[in-house]
């Protein structure tokens, strides 16, 4: 790059993290132009519930601006007030409330995936280009790099972004030997709107908080609640708070986005508990599939089964990255899954992502203003982004039986390991300081602050 010539970043991926990054830089008046495969802005997404933690809060409120870091809070879901653990038969072993969110960073939020995504799209209408999906790249001799499209267009930049997730083409190219392994766990998810009849199916802490069932042969399943300030015909609803529906009712990303008001829920097991077919079965017959798998659950989580919307099933194999050792430094970079793709297991991957993404901000707006050589400035980044982002991965593998080596999932062992689990939160529920540990320990990870 010449001295005097503006820098220009390629992100490849409007996902969570790119499209923040975008905004960072954009506020920080960085050039920089997003290219997406999705063919426009509802294309292929399912609106499904990611929890955004202190880390995230605080990466949106650093890269966002301002107003749009409101319609964000403006746009979660009622925040959820209690930590269940239930059993397949229903019972309630652990209520642990939660802190609410009176604080905007410090707080856990409900978003739905595709809202905040309509969120993150807000005022970007001229830099994110659509129906781009990205090939491959080429290095210039001035030091430029080009990316390609499958529709035969290309983009030229002073740095590539790989923000293209779990299977990004981007680190194929690049990093050919930093490869994804299945995690052993495949799940099954779906929603159904939420009505009285469907709420009442629940125990009464799952109807306003989020709940974790533990079963036998190491099956497990988390319950959202999602309500919005939205009705179902889009109209703000009458208790949206005075300055939330004036957001909501200017927001045009509402527009858009046909989220409303949903249960959901996610089954998951070892891979071996599924049949062989499980990734081609859609609709109805993933329903039947959950039903099947749950003959001795409480009839009314079966019910609550056999109420969702086939249109919105889907199966998952989850997968993990590998660890790499870190690599020489050039002008193309990764952020997010793309870099360090991890199990749903600390509810932690969206959240990595977009502190990536502030973090890149920060390095690349120094190179911008000079501060700092370009491949210096990712260096810093990639020095930080790397220890971090693997360690989540590790820690993730390592919750909630979201790895098939877990001894949950073991004929003989799983049963004892299954009792102790039960046993450890029955002291939770009951013993405040145990509680008051188990929170601080959680808030922590998820980077709240004192
Ligand atoms: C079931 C489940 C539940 C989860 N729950 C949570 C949670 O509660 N909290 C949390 O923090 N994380 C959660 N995660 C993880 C989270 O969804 C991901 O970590 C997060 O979406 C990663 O964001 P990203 O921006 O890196 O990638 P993505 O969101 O995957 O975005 C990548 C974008 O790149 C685009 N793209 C891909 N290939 C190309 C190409 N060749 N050319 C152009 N564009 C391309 C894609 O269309 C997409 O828009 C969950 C994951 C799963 C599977």
């Amino acid at each position: 790059m010449s001295s005097n010539e503006p820098l220009h970043v390629l992100v490849i991926g409007a996902g969570f993290g790119g499209l923040t990054l975008a905004h960072g830089l954009r506020r920080a008046g960085v050039s920089v132009a997003v290219y997406e495969k999705a063919r426009s802005r509802t294309d292929g997404l399912h609106g499904y519930r990611v929890g955004i933690d202190p880390t995230g809060n605080h990466a949106l409120k650093e890269c966002l601006p301002p107003q749009l870091f409101k319609t964000f809070l403006a746009t979660c879901a009622r925040t959820p007030s209690h930590f269940n653990v239930l059993t397949e038969r229903k019972r309630i072993t652990a209520s642990v409330p939660l802190r609410g969110d009176a604080d905007p960073v410090n707080s856990e939020r409900s978003v739905s995936r595709q809202t905040l995504r309509q969120v993150l799209l807000t005022g970007l209408d001229d830099a994110v280009h659509f129906d781009k999906r990205f090939t491959h790249y080429e290095r210039r001799p001035d030091g430029k790099v080009v990316a390609h499209f499958a529709d035969g267009s290309c983009a030229t930049g002073d740095v590539l972004v790989a923000a293209d997730g779990a299977h990004s083409a981007v680190r194929r190219q690049y990093l050919p030997h930093a490869v994804l392994k299945p995690a052993g766990i495949t799940s099954i998810a779906a929603k159904l709107p939420l009505s009285r009849e469907a709420l009442a199916l629940l125990p009464a802490p799952s109807r306003t908080g989020l709940s974790l069932t533990f079963a036998p042969k190491g099956f497990m399943c988390i319950w959202h609640v999602m309500e919005f300030g939205w009705d179902e015909r889009g109209g703000i609803k009458e208790g949206a708070a005075g300055n939330d529906a004036e957001l909501l009712r200017s927001w045009p990303g509402l527009l858009f986005d046909n989220t409303r008001d949903y249960i959901s829920w996610g089954l998951w097991a070892a891979d071996d508990k599924f049949p062989a077919d499980v990734m081609e079965l859609r609709g109805q017959r993933l329903i039947d599939l959950a039903l099947k798998l749950t003959p001795n659950w409480h009839p009314d989580f079966r019910r609550l089964f056999s109420l969702a919307d086939p249109t919105t099933t889907f199966p998952i194999r989850i997968a993990t990255s590998e660890p790499v050792p870190a690599w020489p430094t050039t002008t193309v970079t990764l952020l997010g899954d793309a870099a360090h793709t991890m199990t749903p297991g600390q509810g932690v991957g969206a959240n990595t992502s977009l502190r990536d993404a502030a973090l890149l901000t920060r390095a690349l707006t120094a190179a911008a203003e000079g501060r700092r050589g370009l491949v210096d400035a990712i260096a810093g980044y990639e020095a930080e982004m790397i220890p971090y982002g693997f360690a989540r991965v590790k820690d993730s593998l390592a919750q909630n039986g979201t790895n098939g080596d877990d001894p949950l999932h073991k004929p003989v062992l799983g049963r004892a390991v299954l009792a102790a689990n039960r046993a450890y939160f029955r002291a939770v529920d009951r013993i405040p300081s145990l509680q008051r540990k188990f929170l601080d320990d959680l808030y922590t990870y998820r980077g709240a602050e004192d």
